[in-house]
Parts: C-alpha cells; structure tokens; sequence
C-alpha cells in the first residue's frame, strides 16, 4: 500500500487528482502528467475514502497506460472507417432494427467501468428515446442481489454505512469477502483501526482460508451456501437469548414475526445450525455472542453473498440480524454491502439496471414513468418510456440467443468471457445480425463477434464523476487526449442519438452538462410522499469551474444536506411508503449447480491480488503479472492426493458446460471437496482459462444475479509429454501459429518480450524443438543445447548480435528467474549486442550473481518466495525483520499474510526438522 506520506516520484509536471478506475473502494489518485503521459501515481490524501493509500494496483496505474493495444479508430464490419461514416452505420442499422423488429429488439449493456455521464446517456438513451427496456449492466453480476435486498428491507437502493464506520465498529463481520485482496485500501483501514482499538474485534465467515483471516479474532469456515442458514439462526438465536431491541423493532420495523417463523421452520438449536452450516458449534456460538452482545457492529458483505441464486435472501438474512438488534443508523453500525466495480453505485443511480428506470425510480414506482417522460421531454421531442422493466444480464443473452434482440450495443465489457456458460454467449453473439462494441482496447475476446467497432477512451483520458461504495461521489478528471479517435462514451452515444432525430433531447458538449441534468432529475418532484432518497439536487446547477473543482461527496446532497450524508437512516425512518424497515422471511436453500458423482467438486470463483478483470489493463504492467502469472486451481492437499494431482502440475476441471485447464496450488485454506480459481484469464491469455466458461447460467429470482460461486465440476491431472517456456520479442511476428500442437498454453507479457507457457504430448513423447522453432520463427535456433535422455533443451534466437527469442523445454520448476532474460530483450530493442559471456549464460540458463527468486510475493519491491525463505531460514523470522532486510511488505501491505504464512511454514518446517523422534513418539 503506498502510504499517506508518499508522494508521486515525480516532482515536475501537472498535478491532479482523480480517481483509481479498479474497485468499488474509489480511491482517490493524485497522478503527475507531463502532457504526454502520466509519469506517477500516489495516494491522494485529502480523499476520504484512502486518505493517501494505494494498493499495488492502483499504484502501478501509470504504468498500465500508452498507446499498445489501444483500439484506434473505428471499423464496420471489420473495415477501418471514420467516425461519421461508424455514426452513421450505427444510427442506421438501429433504426432499421426498430422498424423490422420493434423498439425491444434492441439492447445494451454497460459497465460499472463507465462513468456516470455516460451511464446518464445510455439511459436516456436507450430507454428514454429508443423506446427499449433491455439495458442491463455487468454490475448486474456484482452487487444486483445487495441492491435487491436493499430496497425489500428499506424501500430504497440505499448503502447505509460509511468507511468510517468500519473503523468505530466494535465487531466487523467480514462475509464472503476476501477484503485485503479485493479492497486492499478498506482492509487497511480496518487493520488500522484493529491496531489502534484493541477492542475491536474482527470475524471473518468465509469457506477459504484467505489472506483476510490475517486479522480475524474468529475463523468460521462455513460450508458454501449456507450463509442463509447461519444468519437465520443467528436471528432466532437473539430472539431465543432475548437479545432483540424490541423498542427499535416497534418503532422502526415491520415483519419480525414473519421472519422468525420462517427461520424457526429450521432446527433452531445452535448444534443443528453449526451441522448444517459445517461448523464447531462452539465457534458458531462465540460469534452470535459477540454479534448479540456489540450494537456497534457492521456486517461487510460482497460477492460471496451477492453471487448465488439466493443472493438476495442471504443480504436480507443478514439485513434482518442488523434491524432485529437495532445495528444500523448509528455510527459503527450497518449492513454494509461493498461493490466490485468503481462505478457499480453510479449507474445504479442513474437507473442503468433493467428493473430500474431513471434516478432510483423503478417502472411501478407510483408516477415515474409519467415524471421521467415530463423531465426527459424537449420541445416537441417526447420519449417513449416502456412499460415496464427489462431483461436481466443473462435472460438479454438469452433473447439474443432467441433473436427476440436482433441488435446489442456492448460498452466497457466482456460478456463473452463473464456472464455464466460464456460459450453459448459466445454462440448467440456469433449470430446476432448487429453487435456494437465500445471498447478501448483492440484485441479482446469479444471482438471476434464486433459488426461494429468504437474507440473508447480509458483512465486518464475520462472525464466525469464516480460513486464509490460508501455514496461517494467523486470527480474523475481526465489528464491525456485520446489516443488515435478514441472518443468518450457519452460523446459516441450523444452523436448517435443526433443522427437518429433526438439531437434536442441530447445536447451536451461537456460531461458537467449531463451531471447537471442528472442532478435535477434525482430532485424532479422528489418532496413530500413518496420521495427518493437519492437526491443530489444540491449539485445542480454548478457551472464548469465548480463542476471541475467539485470534491467528493456523499448522497444525499440536498436543501436538507447541503454538505452530504455520511449516515442514512439515523432517525429510524425508511424510505417505505410507512417509514418502517421490513424484516423478510428468508428459507435457506441449497446451490442450484448440484453436485454429482461425475461433478463432485464445489467450484468457487474470484479475483487475485493484482489483477482486475479480463486483465486487459493490468497485464500491461510486468509487475503485476508476476503474483499469479498463470491460470491456476487451488486445492486442498487431501484432495489432491485422493486425485492424484500434484502441486504446479497442470490440471482440468470439468463442468457441463465447459473446461478449464491450470498449474495446481496446494492450499492449506481450502476445504476438501471445494476447488478454487481466478476469474481474470481470457482466450487471449490462455487455452482455455475462462472461468465463465465452466459456470451454469442459474440466477437469484429476485436479484438475476448468477450463481458465480457455486459450481459443480470434477478435476483431473493432465498428464503431458513435455512443457517448455518460450520467451519471444515483443517486435518479433511468428510465421505459423504457436498455439498449435499443444494442450496448455498460457502468454504472460514481459517488459520487453512475451514469455508462453507451453505443454503438450502425450507422457514420453517429445517434439523436434529445433524443427519447431525453425517452422515458427522468423529467426532460425543460433545457440543450442540438447540433452535427449533427459528430454531437456535450451536454445537461442540471435540476430545481428540481438536476443530475439530464448527457448527452455524443462517443467517450469527448473525456470531461472524473469529478470536478466528480459532485459536481454530491452537490450536488443536498444539495439544492443549480446557479449560472449552473455551467450554462454543463455545456453546455460542462468546468469552469474542473478538469483531465482521464485514465485513473486512483493509485486511492490519485486521480493520473490525463494529470496524471502532464504531470509527467515537466516534468521528473519518476522514480518518487520523481512521489510527491513528485504523492503518486501513495506509498501502497499498486500504481502503481508502472505509473509506470515511462510514464516509460519517455514517454523513448522524447522520444529519437525529439529523434533527427535522420540518426543514424536
Ligand atoms: S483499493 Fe481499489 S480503488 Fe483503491 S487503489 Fe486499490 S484497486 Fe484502486
């Protein structure tokens, strides 16, 4: 974590303050720019979400930019073309849906990733003037089921809590949320505050062990899916132990005799809860304990929750514990739901869900329709508002599939790759007569389905404003011009719309002006019965000076709260049409992805440490490959015996829908019968390591969030004849397809080269590696040393004196360290020659003094696992000893239980070394 005190490394430049485009944290970024690029990033520490922090992600933001990769300038139908020649062909083409096939033939779908202007526009957009409800969203994957459980609880998508009360919190409940990977800076705060308040404890519910339990005072590894039933239980339990705050159940509440005999369908003895939920009963007891006896308390939930087809349920389950005690509207109180995304709460607000319809008013909300087609019209231009919501993420992929939508505008996203059973997405796209794909990289998975193609602009280009988790809203300025014809989302859209005869109703020539409307919208005949919570009208009517300088801000800002709301809901009244919050009546119910004898293993999904999404961003920064550089399957070690698969062997898992090949992790932290993967690699990253690939589309009924972590798969070891690593120059172009002839493949960008990771054969085969390249490569083998009995090779490309590409066929455990191979390569592209001594370290596979440091633990310092265990076998046996020696986890902080757990590893390792046997004995 960049700390409060560090300062962007360079001091010359212009400074300013922005946001990081990553996770639902918001942090706010300072970055230098010099005009042409960004030079550094730091913490921005008058913001209030990080107050200076950075994790590794966000500080490594300048490094992920530049004009590689970057999509240029529009196509049609695979044509380059300019932009009034691509408007025109998307005006048109949606016009001719229309007609042929009706206004709901046509759809979009957004990103958490856009900003709120361009949200605003898509909006109206599509619901306003194409007369079409199916514009959805990929928040809809993230937090629909929290949004769902929101509004039946308190009649409004309203996030009661702030930050800070996470930190006067006197118990935080983390659940299924691996907080210290997924929102580093939040993690932090609370590991912080836990150093400064001793009393506050931490427990984390969560079937993996993960780096979070690093702080928790209390581990329950609970069986995946039974979350319902805990918090269930946990209600009956307080009702049981008369633990209830019954003055705020009847003056706030409504619904708690429902809900209690609904959870009293079930056992209610608290040794059948621990049963069913696979826990110690005494644990399960210590925790309802603490969460009965604290009112200071905030549970913090994300998408181990939000991710099932009882998302919803599980979010009230835990929503009632906090109203039946009374747990919400105070400071360090609150069901507190945390998004992925940046801006998942912005277009929530703009209504860019489905079921939403404009500025937190729903289809049926008494009105709306009539209020938005009253504010929405302009002079004689009226919308044409439909009736009522639209499709979902999954179900609008189905009616592509279906060719009920016959034309889909996709913006900032890749369903191809993360809806669930991505491969029938991909078949319904591939026959869609009309995809628009606004994107601002080139080569993604989802291009290959593109009719239409639009240069997007990206980080430091965008201008707008974001909603972090906590109702932040927060400006996003842009520093650079677009690269090439990169143009903004809502300028696309806007130009569109002109040409389809709705210019009056879109005239904007500056995000502030859309803001502004956004604003007025949110506080349209929002007074007196029946009013929106969400109300910014205090924002209205900012000129551009205060539009640019406006600083971040909690919703609501109003007449009321001219300087924002850090707290909803303080006076005990809620935004149903009676001012009482609803208990509901929640019925666990088990995953829909069964387990079977063929698919006998619980497949979970989830993010790494230093990546984001599809990887199309923070694969460009060498760094961050270096944590988790190939696809992989973490597996109990009891598992993994019974399977015969060992760790860093290659593996497949199995579902019915589809495969998934990676290196095996043995995890300590993993329950047996339960495997776990990373969602981030793609078609263009690896053979087949596509986790929505393997994930039945089964969605919440309420919510239509999908079932992301529970999946039914089996694993088998693949069994190979050889694996090779092949480093190629980032100039140097391949003749015939390397991909070919192999049964695992992963690409991992290097600084200056590409490094693939190859596998292939059949056990004892072996390929004419000499052969191969010579077919490959432009550059024939000129350096080479073979050992046939051993079946290991390494060989070297040179031209003209530079290293051009660099071949190892031996099981990547023998791999020298990345480092001097790659600035072999930066050599050569400064046209720099290789010496004698730098060929025969080649062929040797190693360089004199360079050190294998082994897989990479520090991505902040570059502190690899072999370094660090060298360490604490000298004597470093601690976290603090290991910074000082080695500066690893002295940065961003994200190591740091990494760190423990290798000093915890390596002490068990020595105790059993040194422990004679007949102690053992
Ligand atoms: S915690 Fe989230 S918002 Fe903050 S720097 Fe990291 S990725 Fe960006």
């Amino acid at each position: 974590m960049q700390q409060p005190t560090d300062k962007p490394e360079s001091t010359t430049g212009t400074r300013i303050c922005t946001t990081c485009p990553y996770c639902g944290v918001g942090c706010g970024v300072e970055a230098i720019h010099d005009g042409e690029t960004v030079t550094s990033v730091a913490g921005d520490r008058d913001h209030p979400a990080n107050f200076g922090r950075l994790c590794v992600k966000g500080s490594a933001l300048h490094e992920t930019l530049g004009r590689h990769g970057r999509l240029m300038a529009p196509q049609v139908d695979g044509r380059e073309v300019d932009w009034d020649t691509a408007l025109e062909s998307v005006a048109s083409r949606l016009a001719t849906t229309r007609t042929e096939y009706g206004d709901s033939a046509v759809a979009a779908y957004l990103s958490g990733q856009l900003l709120t202007e361009d949200y605003y526009v898509a909006n109206k957009l599509f619901k306003g003037f194409l007369g079409t409800p199916h514009l959805d969203t990929n928040s809809r994957l993230c937090m629909a089921s929290a949004v769902a459980a929101y509004k039946r609880a308190f009649g409004a998508d309203a996030v009661p809590c702030s930050y800070e009360d996470i930190e006067e919190a006197e118990l935080v409940v983390l659940v299924g949320s691996n907080l210290a990977w997924n929102h580093p800076v939040l993690y932090q705060r609370l590991k912080v505050a836990k150093q400064r308040n001793p009393l506050l404890r931490v427990v984390v519910i969560d079937p993996r062990v993960t780096d979070t339990c690093e702080i928790a005072d209390l581990y329950l590894g609970l069986k995946p899916g039974s979350d319902a039933r805990l918090f269930s239980g946990l209600l009956t339990w307080m009702a049981d132990k008369r633990r209830l705050d019954t003055v705020y159940l009847d003056k706030h509440t409504a619904g708690l005799d429902e809900a209690l005999a609904a959870a009293r369908e079930d056992d209610t003895r608290i040794e059948a809860i621990a049963a069913d939920c696979d826990l110690d009963s005494e644990a399960l007891e210590t925790f309802f304990y603490w969460f009965a006896s604290q009112l200071h308390v905030v549970t913090l939930y994300s998408q181990g929750i939000n991710q099932s087809t009882s998302g919803t349920d599980k979010c009230n389950a835990i929503i009632n514990c906090h109203l039946a005690g009374g747990k919400l509207g105070l400071p360090g109180a609150g069901p507190f739901s945390i998004t992925g995304q940046p801006n998942a709460m912005g277009g929530r607000e703009v209504g860019g869900l489905a079921n939403q319809l404009a500025a937190h008013m729903d289809y049926h909300t008494p009105g709306a329709i009539e209020r938005v087609t009253r504010f929405w019209s302009t002079g004689d231009l009226t919308p044409r508002l439909p009736e009522g919501p639209g499709h979902k993420a999954v179900e609008l992929f189905n009616a592509v599939e279906s060719g009920a939508i016959q034309a889909v505008w996709i913006m900032a996203t890749n369903p191809a790759v993360s809806l669930p059973d991505a491969n029938r997405v991909r078949a319904a796209l591939a026959k869609c007569p009309l995809v628009i794909v606004s994107d601002c990289m080139a080569d993604t998975d989802l291009m290959d389905y593109a009719d239409i193609v639009l240069p997007a602009t990206s980080w430091s280009e965008k201008d707008g404003t974001v909603t972090n988790s906590e109702r932040r809203i927060s400006r996003q300025r842009g520093m650079l011009p677009p690269p090439g014809e990169a143009r903004h989302d809502w300028w696309i859209m806007v130009e569109v719309a002109k040409r389809l005869g709705f210019g009056a109703a879109f005239p904007y020539t500056h995000p502030g002006e859309i803001f502004d409307e956004h604003a007025r919208l949110s506080g349209f005949e929002n007074t007196g019965e029946g009013s929106r919570l969400f109300d910014i009208s205090g924002l209205a009517g900012m000129d551009r000076a205060a539009y640019d300088a406006l600083t971040p801000i909690q919703w609501p800002v109003n007449r009321v709260a001219p300087l924002g709301t850090v707290r909803l809901f303080e006076d005990g009244r809620f935004a149903t049409p009676t001012g009482h919050a609803a208990l509901v009546p929640v019925r666990p119910r088990a995953p829909e992805q069964a387990l079977s004898a063929a698919r006998p293993l619980r497949l979970n999904t989830g993010r790494v440490r230093d990546q984001w999404h599809t990887m199309t961003r923070t694969a460009r920064a060498p760094r961050l490959m270096n944590h988790r550089a190939e696809p992989f399957i973490e597996v109990s070690p009891a598992d993994a015996a019974a399977l015969g698969v060992s760790d860093q062997q290659l593996a497949c898992l199995t579902s019915r829908t589809g495969e998934y090949c990676g290196r095996v992790r043995l995890s300590k932290g993993q329950r047996r019968g339960e495997v776990f993967i990373p969602i981030h690699w793609t078609d263009r990253f690896s053979m087949a390591a596509r986790t929505g690939g393997l994930l039945e589309a089964h969605i919440d009924s309420l919510s239509g969030q999908p079932e992301a972590k529970h999946g039914a798969v089996s694993l088998a070891p693949m069994s190979v004849g050889w694996e090779a690593t092949l480093l190629v120059a980032e100039s140097l172009r391949c003749d015939t397809d390397w991909q070919e002839g192999n049964r695992y493949w992963t690409r991992i960008p290097l600084g200056h080269c590409q490094r693939l990771q190859l596998a292939g054969g059949e056990p004892g085969e072996r390929r004419d590696w000499l052969a191969w390249v010579e077919e490959l490569l432009p550059v024939s083998p000129s350096l080479w040393c073979d050992d046939p009995a051993s079946g290991r090779l390494r060989a070297a490309g040179i031209e003209d004196g530079r290293l051009c590409w660099w071949l190892m066929v031996a099981p990547p455990c023998e791999l020298p360290g990345m480092n001097w191979l790659d600035d072999r390569f930066a050599d050569a592209q400064a046209g720099e020659r290789l010496d004698e001594n730098q060929r025969r370290r080649l062929l040797a596979g190693c360089e004199s003094g360079e050190a294998d440091n082994g897989p990479l633990v520090c991505s902040c310092h570059q502190v690899g696992q072999k370094v660090i265990v060298d360490a604490i076998r000298e004597g470093d046996t601690s976290v603090e000893a290991l910074g000082a020696r080695l500066a690893c986890g002295t940065q961003c902080g994200s190591c740091v239980p990494e760190l423990k757990s290798l000093i915890e590893e390596e002490s068990t390792h020595a105790h059993s070394a040194t422990t004679p046997e007949t102690e053992v004995a």
